[in-house]
């Protein structure tokens, strides 16, 4: 890796929940277990889309990008010169507060944008 490198962006789209059907619903605590998400505060609601004329019954319109972005510290250049393993390097993003893209598609979870199972579908491919 050069060392003109300063920083990595990865990103995937993901789909809007279509504006005209979504509604809002409380997940139940084995979906939040299982999203890695049992940690949020009881009563928080996410969304989804049913389906309707507009969207064609599918519950999702339009896109948008989930990112995140790796910045790499002196600390990392370190390590990428030196014995690189991904664990080590994950360890050290971690620390300088690397949100991934997972945590991004939470977030326009929460906010309403997209669903869980979009963000789901798209981070863990497979
Ligand atoms: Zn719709």
């Amino acid at each position: 890796m050069s060392s003109s490198v300063i920083g990595v962006l990865a990103q995937r789209l993901i789909r809007r929940i279509c504006s005209r059907c979504k509604v809002e619903y409380e997940p139940d605590a084995r979906t939040l277990e299982g999203a890695g998400l049992a940690h949020l505060p009881k009563g928080i609601t996410l969304f989804k889309g049913p389906g309707c004329e507009f969207c064609n019954g599918i519950g999702y319109k339009g896109r948008i990008a989930i990112h995140e972005v790796l910045t790499i510290t002196e600390e990392m250049r370190d390590v990428i010169y030196g014995e690189v393993t991904t664990g080590k390097l994950r360890a050290l993003a971690v620390a300088n507060n690397f949100r991934d893209m997972y945590f991004d598609g939470i977030q326009k979870a929460l906010g309403g944008i997209t669903s869980l199972e979009e963000v789901q579908r798209v981070t863990h491919p497979g």
